[in-house]
């Protein structure tokens, strides 16, 4: 029997036409801007998103550090929710490379940020405090549980966020979860940004790589700071490849994977044991309770001898994220609430 790891949508591995596309990509020299697929990947991420320019880069880590580096010098300060990827998950990098100051505020209940916490915490001129140079906000909000932020919310930030002459960043690492949810056009949902990275490698199956989006003159300084942290890439058209095929065809099914999460949830309440805490877009978060027939650990080791990966969210002993994807149809669902029962009754 196949394994199903619902761990997260980074497991996803590439689709056999991505596997084609590979192998007959016409690659060049990207660092000499001469890999024909790397450049039709950003041009087409730009224009999909509306944008100016792109820039095809290896991680969504090294896309948000390489946007809030060309945003900001050393000794900035940026505005970023307390729950945030890149203040929680990316080991500091833009205070530890980019000598870039984090001021959080919280992050809202339903993901977003107070726009009084934003306002308050805009620095004055005053040459006791660093100076405030962007504010940065998460699209589906990941760690509350892949919350969809709605475009009207988004232009909202941008406007208080342009009318205090700062940059606007999205980190968009599942903006096309989003966009889904509300049926509207990612270049609708990032009007007001200076810059979006979005995953080209999570729910969108690609094998590796992210894309920066902006304006030419912003994508032109990227491409600099790209080439300082070691992100020039020679051959890459191989994994432009797949990300063609993740940003033109993958983005366009991921209402199944929200259907899907809808339907686990749904499933998980039948689960003796287990609480489903929340559904939205692609993640169902759920609580094993106290009195559940197992400990976590052997709730995990027992789901593993059925083929099942699960693992506790990053800081909780009870808390288990589901991620919905390509790679989980109802079958293998069906599949692991009835695995979930046997190991739990
Ligand atoms: C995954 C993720 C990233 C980072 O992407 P990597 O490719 O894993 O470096 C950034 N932000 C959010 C919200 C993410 O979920």
């Amino acid at each position: 029997m196949e394994t199903i790891d619902l761990r997260s949508d980074t497991v996803t591995h590439p689709t056999a036409a991505m596997r084609e596309a590979m192998a007959n990509a016409i690659v060049g020299d990207d660092v000499y801007g001469e890999d024909p697929t790397v450049n039709q990947l950003e041009q087409e991420s730009a224009e999909v998103f509306g944008k100016e320019a792109g820039l095809f880069v290896a991680s969504g880590t090294q896309g948000n550090l390489i946007s809030l580096m060309t945003h900001c010098q050393r000794g900035e300060e940026i505005i970023i929710g307390d729950q945030a990827h890149i203040f929680k998950y990316e080991q500091g990098g833009s205070a530890s490379l980019g000598g870039i100051m984090p001021h959080t505020i919280p992050v809202q209940p339903d993901g977003t940020l107070a726009f009084d916490d934003v306002e308050h915490a805009i620095r004055g001129d005053n040459y006791h405090f660093p100076r405030t140079r962007l504010v940065a906000i998460e699209n589906t909000q990941g760690t509350l549980g892949g919350l969809p932020l709605s475009p009207e919310y988004m232009q909202d930030l941008a406007d208080l966020t342009h009318k205090h002459d700062l940059a606007f960043h999205v980190d968009g690492a599942r903006i096309f979860n989003a966009s889904t949810h509300f049926k509207v056009p990612v270049a609708d949902m990032v009007k007001g940004a200076d810059s979006v990275t979005f995953c080209l490698s999570k729910g969108l199956c690609a094998p590796v790589g992210s894309v920066i989006v902006g304006s030419k003159a912003f994508i032109a300084e990227a491409r600099r700071v790209r080439k300082v942290l070691g992100g020039g890439m020679r051959q890459a058209g191989v994994l432009a490849a797949p990300g063609l095929i993740a940003l033109h065809e993958m983005s366009k099914r991921l209402q199944t994977d929200h259907d899907n999460a809808a339907y686990l949830a749904e499933s998980l309440s039948e689960v003796p044991g287990v609480n489903v805490m929340s559904q939205a877009t692609n993640f169902v978060f759920f609580l094993l309770e106290e009195d559940a027939k197992l400990s976590p650990t052997e709730f995990i080791e027992a789901m593993q001898s059925h083929n099942v990966i699960l693992s506790p969210y990053p800081g909780f002993e009870r808390k288990f994220r589901c991620v919905m994807h390509y790679w989980i149809d109802r079958d293998r669902i069906d599949t692991v609430v009835k695995s979930m029962k046997v190991v739990l009754s």
